[in-house]
This record gives C-alpha cells, sequence and structure tokens, in this order.
C-alpha cells in the first residue's frame, strides 16, 4: 500500500458493490480497496467512532484469518489487510463514484468518516502478465442443501431451497421484477448437466448473484441496464472460436469451463461432501429426468465443496437453533459480564475456532453448547452469503477455449448475534408467503 499521504482519488476507479460495502480499484496494481457502507436514513448503523469502524475492520479480517480460512482452506481466502485513509481522499472519492453506482444500492452510502478500509487483492484483475485479459467469474451461490426434516416444521422447507421460495417472495415485494430460475441445489449437485443449467439461468436473470468481468471491468450483471445474453456472447467470441464463433457453442463451451474450474479438486479419490440426498428441490426446473440420473458426489476439495460443508455447519435450521439462540440471549440478559469470555462478537481468534470444534454433539443443556450452535450457524450464514471469484486465464500456446483456472472465495464477513433473529422472522415470512401463493401439491 502507498504511503497514506500519496493516495490520489484520479487512481482508484468504482468497482462494484453490496449490500454492505463499496470496491473500488486502482488503475494499476492489482489492489482493490472496501470501504463500509451505512443506511444514509438509520444512522445507528454507522459506526459510532473511528475506533469502532477500525475494530470492526479488524474483526472482519480476524474472522476471515482465524475462522474462515482455516474452514474453507487457505488456498481460497485472501483476507487483506486494514489501512487508514486520509479523509479528504475519501471525500473525493465518494463524490467520484456517486454517477457510477447503481440506483438500486444508493439507499446506503459509503463511510466517509472513519478513513477505515480494507485494502484487498483485485481478485478480477490478477498481476500476472497475460496476452489476453482474463475472464473473471463471480457467483454468488446462496446455500446449497434442504433442512433435515427433523428440525423444520413446515414440509415445503424440505422439498423447495430456501432460495427458490424468497425468489418468489422478493419478486411479490418489488425487490426483482422478474423471477430467476437459477436453483443453487442444481448448482451445488456435483452433476454437470444440473450445473450447467444453473449458470444458464444465471447468465440469463443474474440479479446479484452472477457478474462477469473482462479484464477487470465488469461486463455482465448487476447494472441497472437491461442485460442482452447476445451481448455478452459477443464479448466472450474471442476466447471461444473453436466452433466458428457460433453464439451457441459460445455459451456452452464458455459453461463447460466454468463447470470444470468450479469442480476441481485437488484431492485424490475425492468422495464428496456428505449431504444424506437433500439435494433436489422441486421448484427448480431442471427435468426430472436429469434429476433421477442422481446426484454426482460434489468433490470435497472443491471449492463448491469446501462452502457446501461450511454452510452444512447450519444442522438444526433456524427453527432448531432458535431455542439456543434464546437461551444464549437470556444467560447474556443475567450476565451481561459473560459476553466477553464467550467471545460472542469476537475476538475471532484462534481458541475461537477451537471451542465450536470442541462442541459436543448432543445438548448437554450447557450455555457453552447454545453459544457454539449460534456461532456455528452465523458461520454458516457467512458461507451462504460468499462469493466465488473463477479466473480463467486463455493458455496461450495452446488451442482456443483452454484456460488455466484459480478460485477465491470472497466476502467472509462476520454475521452479528442479532442477524440470527432476523433470520427467523424472514424465514417465517419467507415461508408463509411462499405457502400462500403456492398452496397446492406440486
Ligand atoms: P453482499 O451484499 O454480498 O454481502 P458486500 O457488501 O459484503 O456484499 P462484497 O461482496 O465484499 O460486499 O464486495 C462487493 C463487490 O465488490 C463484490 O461482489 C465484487 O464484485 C467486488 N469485490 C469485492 N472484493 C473484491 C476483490 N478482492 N477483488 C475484486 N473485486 C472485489
Ligand atoms: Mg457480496
Ligand atoms: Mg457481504
Amino acid at each position: 500500500m502507498e504511503a497514506a499521504d500519496k493516495m490520489d482519488d484520479n487512481e482508484w476507479n468504482y468497482h462494484g458493490e453490496g449490500n454492505k460495502s463499496l470496491v473500488v480499484s486502482h488503475v494499476q496494481m492489482s489492489r482493490v480497496l472496501r470501504l463500509l457502507k451505512y443506511s444514509s436514513e438509520d444512522a445507528e448503523n454507522a459506526p459510532q467512532t473511528t475506533e469502532e469502524a477500525f475494530r470492526q475492520m479488524e474483526n472482519i479480517v480476524d474472522f476471515s484469518n482465524n475462522v474462515m480460512s482455516p474452514l474453507l482452506g487457505d488456498k481460497f481466502v485472501h483476507s487483506g489487510e486494514v489501512v487508514k485513509l486520509p479523509l479528504e481522499f475519501v471525500r473525493q472519492l465518494s463524490i467520484k463514484v456517486q454517477h457510477q453506482r447503481p440506483a438500486w444500492r444508493c439507499d446506503k452510502v459509503m463511510d466517509i468518516y472513519s478513513g477505515a478500509a480494507l485494502c484487498l487483492p483485485n481478485l478480477t484483475a490478477p498481476s500476472i502478465q497475460t496476452h489476453t485479459p482474463p475472464l473473471c467469474i463471480e457467483i454468488k451461490p446462496k446455500c446449497g442443501f434442504l433442512p433435515s426434516p427433523e428440525h423444520v416444521s413446515k414440509d415445503i422447507k424440505t422439498k423447495v431451497c430456501r432460495y427458490c421460495m424468497h425468489q418468489q417472495y422478493k419478486v411479490a415485494n418489488g425487490k426483482w421484477k422478474r423471477k430467476s430460475l437459477y436453483c443453487p441445489l442444481d448448482l451445488f449437485s456435483g452433476n454437470k448437466q444440473r450445473m450447467y443449467f444453473a449458470i444458464k439461468h444465471l447468465i440469463e436473470e443474474p440479479q446479484n448473484n452472477f457478474k462477469i468481468f473482462k479484464g477487470g471491468q465488469c461486463i455482465h450483471g448487476d447494472r441497472d441496464e437491461l442485460l442482452s445474453v447476445s451481448s455478452l456472447l459477443q464479448k466472450l467470441r474471442p476466447y471461444f472460436t473453436c466452433g466458428n464463433g457460433r453464439n451457441k457453442v459460445v455459451l456452452h463451451d464458455f459453461i463447460q469451463v466454468l463447470v470444470d474450474s468450479l469442480l476441481s479438486s485437488d484431492e485424490e479419490g475425492d468422495e464428496g461432501v456428505e449431504r444424506e440426498g437433500r439435494t433436489v428441490c422441486e421448484a427448480s426446473l431442471c427435468s426430472t429426468e436429469l434429476i433421477r440420473t442422481g446426484p454426482q458426489p460434489l468433490p470435497r476439495d472443491s471449492v463448491l465443496g469446501r462452502i457446501l460443508q461450511v454452510q452444512l455447519l447450519d444442522s438444526l435450521d433456524i427453527e432448531g437453533l432458535f431455542p439456543l439462540y434464546r437461551r444464549v440471549e437470556q444467560y447474556l440478559h443475567h450476565f451481561p459480564k459473560e459476553r466477553s469470555r464467550l467471545q460472542i462478537d469476537g475476538p475471532y481468534d484462534k481458541a475461537f475456532l477451537e471451542k465450536l470444534q470442541k462442541c459436543p454433539r448432543e445438548d448437554d443443556g450447557s450455555i457453552e453448547y447454545a453459544v457454539a450452535k449460534v456461532q456455528q450457524y452465523r458461520i454458516a450464514m457467512t458461507a451462504k452469503d460468499c462469493s466465488i471469484m473463477v479466473t480463467l486465464v486463455p493458455r496461450r500456446d495452446e488451442e482456443d477455449g483452454t484456460f488455466s483456472f484459480s478460485a477465491s472465495i470472497l466476502d467472509l464477513d462476520p454475521k452479528p448475534q442479532d442477524s440470527v433473529r432476523r433470520q427467523q422472522r424472514l424465514d417465517h415470512h419467507v415461508v408463509a408467503a411462499y405457502l400462500r401463493d403456492d398452496p397446492g401439491p406440486r
């Protein structure tokens, strides 16, 4: 990182944003800065003091380094470092990027008061020199399994996946105009044909789950303007000239490469993630024939396999977990000082992860058991919300359409303790709305 006094806003461009942070990228160096955002109406969300903003950033880095990286594999995780930026630079930057932000993201404003930011490698612009710009594909896959019937009160939750139910809710509430036909259970199935369909639907209706970057620039997804698949294919054509550049072939070859990189595993004889058969969503449009071929193993060491294993730490579903959350909340109400000993909000150090991993299998009625299960649930939430970045670098001396690929996992922020309560309410609303609109047997 440059010395803070040398920061020049002309060297940084708007790169993208999520619900919680805004990202700018350097024009030359393979670096991004990730700044927090907060709701402009709700000043409570803003960090109270500069120290608090820095503590929040340090917490994010510690959580990524000491919790998510050991669980997901350090080859996939880049935690970055906290930097202090001159406030004048941050203010100039916020003015400069404002007009590039998608309108639907502008309910929140960038933090211009603390000067705290996370500095990360730019995963869409690898620093290696290549003759053709790399293609980077970002997928926010969401939850890839159905909850176990043991813990849920509504049968539908064991048949239709959370993402597909939530889609219906979001369209009904005006968040999206059109329903996405993407289903995470197809992506995580390990079955190449089902994965193919999942990615095709992501391309057609990316919402906030899919983006493509070419040479560091976003060329598809997360924009206000209408997307056209044919204009995307135009941009991909130079990479896939084997089939004489016909649209169908370009699309097919592109998805194929992506599927292969998502399944690639370094482990020999990788047996696949154990999911107790909860792998098919009834709302998915994948033909029943495809589904009947049964799930293929999802390699444990692939990027998808790693994410799914961490998501599966949510073993009780929010309904089974909520009584344990209430046990923790009641305990903290009576003994507020225990909050720090129990590491409810961190520090996210090695001891934090060890405590979770030593958690007994059965509920012994202890507060430690309840805390550990809630923390496991929060970690699973992070894994349900993260993104995968696949980098495809065309191989120079070989025929077109061959790539070397690598994958990273980003957006690994800890979810706050009270997000469990929000999740419980949302679960109730999403399921109730789905049953209201879709009451009959399918
Ligand atoms: P969400 O709403 O999904 O929780 P968020 O607010 O936590 O998102 P991120 O997902 O971390 O924010 O970042 C927003 C976007 O910025 C990402 O979707 C990605 O496109 C881009 N981005 C983030 N980190 C990097 C990086 N290290 N390299 C390149 N692009 C990045
Ligand atoms: Mg994100
Ligand atoms: Mg996030």
